[in-house]
């Protein structure tokens, strides 16, 4: 199978570009955040404290995930329910990177991830996929912006959903999750050494899209 991993920080436009990118070169599209973020929802309506490992250990039996591909899209299955509108809330974001902190949380969704893998053409997208998950990936691309873009691009999304939320909110939520993403102990927020890094701070999503395909396109006719 042909993998390509994309890792990088929230709010580089990843899950975008990524999505559009996967499309347009008939692969299919994982996003491995949304796994995290089931198990961070799980943990939030269970009333435990995200932050402690050993309570988010405790639940772990208690959950099934899986991820299903619907006409191009993915669902993500959670103990039979279909959770992927409930998992995009800033409280959730928090939670998937606290409970992604726990070395059991990584080594549960471990399998899953090199399953789907190795039955698909897939282009994932997550934090450790080119260091971890997906070490033999035949593309590895770290893509990137400035945190303040970043924000930008997130708080005009949160916006439009409706939520009530302040550009200095979604800043200071951005610098904490890169913070804890990038110094946590297990598979840290960072390229591999073979990762070729996009910077997209000053470039359209479409131009984006079209960066990761031609890297893809130069190693891959398809
Ligand atoms: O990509 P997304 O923002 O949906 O990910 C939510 C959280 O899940 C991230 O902040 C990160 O802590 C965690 N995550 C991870 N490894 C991945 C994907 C996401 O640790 N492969």
């Amino acid at each position: 199978m042909f993998n390509i991993a994309i890792d990088g920080p929230s709010g580089a436009g990843k899950s975008t570009v990524a999505r559009a990118a996967a499309k347009q070169l008939g692969f299919i599209y994982v996003d491995t955040g949304a796994l995290y973020r089931a198990i961070g929802l799980f943990a939030v309506r269970a009333g435990a404290d995200t932050k402690d490992a050993g309570q988010i250990v405790q639940l772990l039996d208690g959950i099934e995930l899986s991820l299903k591909i619907e006409d191009g899209t993915q669902h993500v299955i959670m103990n039979g329910e279909d959770v992927s509108g409930l998992i995009r809330t800033p409280e959730i974001s928090m939670a998937a990177s606290d409970v992604s902190k726990v070395p059991e949380v990584r080594t549960f969704l471990l399998q899953l991830q090199r399953d789907i893998a190795a039955q698909n053409d897939c282009l994932m997208d997550g934090r450790d996929i080119a260091t971890v998950i997906l070490p033999d990936a035949q593309i590895k691309i770290f893509l990137t912006a400035s945190a303040e873009v970043r924000a930008k691009r997130r708080y005009l999304e949160l916006l439009e959903k409706g939520e009530n939320v302040t550009y200095g909110e979604v800043l200071d939520d951005v610098n904490k999750r890169d913070y804890q993403d990038s110094h946590r102990e297990i598979a840290p927020l960072k390229p591999s050494e073979q990762s070729v890094i996009v910077d997209t701070s000053d470039m359209s999503l479409e131009q984006s899209t079209e960066a990761v395909i031609s890297i893809v396109r130069e190693k891959y006719n398809k």
